[in-house]
């Protein structure tokens, strides 16, 4: 065999032993990938699909506002979620397990931080539905043995989401049996204060400034008056 060959040789056996090499570490990277301690992207959470089109909840809400809000801020929120959670070896766990071990955790501030506005915008492209709906027998009783009356839930909700310092959110929440309206900062959700989201507004600025520029509080009322989802809020409660 002359130096050619040789090489040739070498060459090729070089190329067939990489060829393996690269099976072997593609297959041990698809174990990784289900297993928890590599950082690879977790298969388990996917950015559901918008319940509704893009346009459905104009004139309320624009269908840009929403091509940038679920098209490029909830999916970063996703997408994020699922290298975090990988690289922290968490990956094999669900959304809600991922948020309920990151809470008040201080080394996994952005961990939490994405998962619960994954969770959150999840919750939120729910809690609205184009044209206004009513709550049901079962929801009128509770709003008016929490509230009073539905105009004083209206009012109760509408400043809560108005007065949430900066980025947050507004809630209708079941806590202890009754009914009640609460505000979180940021990503903050009721999940981990043991309470059990029925309704939420997202009063993130991405969430209205195209639309309403400063105005927060005419984007609540629109949505408040006109796109609350009340039978996702029923379902939501205990049978
Ligand atoms: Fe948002």
């Amino acid at each position: 065999m002359n130096d050619n060959i040789l090489s040739h040789e070498m060459d090729r056996r070089t190329f067939v032993t990489s060829l393996i090499s690269g099976c072997v570490i593609a297959k041990t990277g698809m174990f990784a990938l289900y297993g928890d301690s590599i950082a690879y992207a977790s298969p388990e959470i996917t950015q559901p699909p918008l319940p509704y089109k893009e346009d459905a909840l104009e004139p309320y809400i624009s269908k840009r506002t929403l091509e940038f809000h679920y098209g490029k801020h909830h999916k970063a929120y996703v997408d994020n979620t699922n290298q975090l959670a990988g690289a922290a070896g968490l990956g094999s766990l669900s959304l809600e397990e991922i948020i309920m071990k990151t809470a008040g955790s201080a080394d996994r501030v952005s961990l939490f931080n994405n998962a619960a506005q994954t969770w959150n915008h999840n919750f939120y492209w729910k809690s609205m539905l184009p044209g206004a709906s009513k709550p049901n027998e079962r929801l009128t009783k509770m709003i008016d043995a929490s509230f009073g009356s539905h105009d004083n839930f209206n009012k109760e909700f509408q400043n809560a989401a108005v007065t949430q310092f900066g980025s947050g959110w507004a809630w209708l929440v079941l806590d202890q049996g009754k009914l009640k309206v609460t505000k979180t900062s940021n990503a903050e959700n009721p999940l981990d204060h043991g309470q059990t989201p029925l309704l939420t507004l997202d009063v993130w600025e991405h969430a209205y400034y195209l639309d309403y520029q400063n105005r927060r509080a005419d984007y609540v009322k629109a949505v408040l008056d006109n796109l609350l989802n009340w039978e996702f809020a029923a379902a939501n409660l205990p049978k």
